[in-house]
């Protein structure tokens, strides 16, 4: 995440697995104790403290481009319309065979999908997530991620229930099959799916 900042400066975290910014009315109650607080952000009526935030750099503005976290980054998700063509021309750089849930997750080819919205990302769009990238509807995946995300932000005072994402062994809500999951790929990142919604038997029949 990076934050613009009036001086010129910009403040870059990752979360990684561990870290989280909540941001609270000034002077209300924090939901994490203070001693897990990295960085407390003061503006105006509000506060934003970044929780167990494992990396945190400040950079000037002109350095932003060149910045090795964000040098190349695909095209933002929740930024409208989704340029598809750039994600599909980078899609096509990387291997046909890549299991599709991996390169949703490549914020070099297409930025800002966490681990919650691949999931439901491809619960919505029936796709296995093992599906070679080369053979998955790509456009699709990005287009439900980009209005599912949408909607998330819209509505992040009653967040919506999850279809799959952190229910392993729950009844799918369509089918009633348990939802699986798996730790899968570079990130070590859970996976959640359907195994009869999101088989490729039947996103082909
Ligand atoms: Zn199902």
């Amino acid at each position: 995440m990076f934050i613009r900042l009036s001086s010129g400066l910009v403040l870059r975290t990752h979360m990684k697995m561990t870290g989280a910014w909540h941001v609270y009315p000034a002077g209300g109650r924090w939901r994490k104790p203070e001693f897990q607080a990295r960085l407390v952000l003061e503006a105006g009526d509000r506060v934003a403290v970044a929780f167990n935030v494992p990396v945190i750099e400040l950079i000037h503005q002109r350095d932003e481009d060149v910045h090795p976290a964000i040098r190349n980054l695909g095209p933002d998700v929740l930024v409208q319309p989704v340029d598809l063509d750039e994600v599909r021309r980078r899609a096509a750089s990387r291997p046909p065979d890549l299991p599709v849930c991996e390169l949703l997750l490549d914020q070099q080819v297409v930025c800002g999908i966490g681990n919650i919205w691949r999931a439901e990302s491809m619960f919505a769009c029936s796709v296995d997530p093992m599906t070679p990238q080369a053979e998955a509807p790509l456009d699709d995946l990005i287009n439900a991620a980009t209005r599912l995300m949408s909607a998330s932000v819209a509505a992040r005072a009653a967040p919506a229930p999850m279809n799959v994402y952190g229910r392993t062994g729950k009844p799918c809500k369509r089918c009633r099959t348990p939802i699986k999951s798996l730790v899968t790929g570079d990130n070590a990142r859970r996976l959640y799916w359907c195994p009869t919604c999101q088989s490729r038997d039947s996103a082909t029949s």
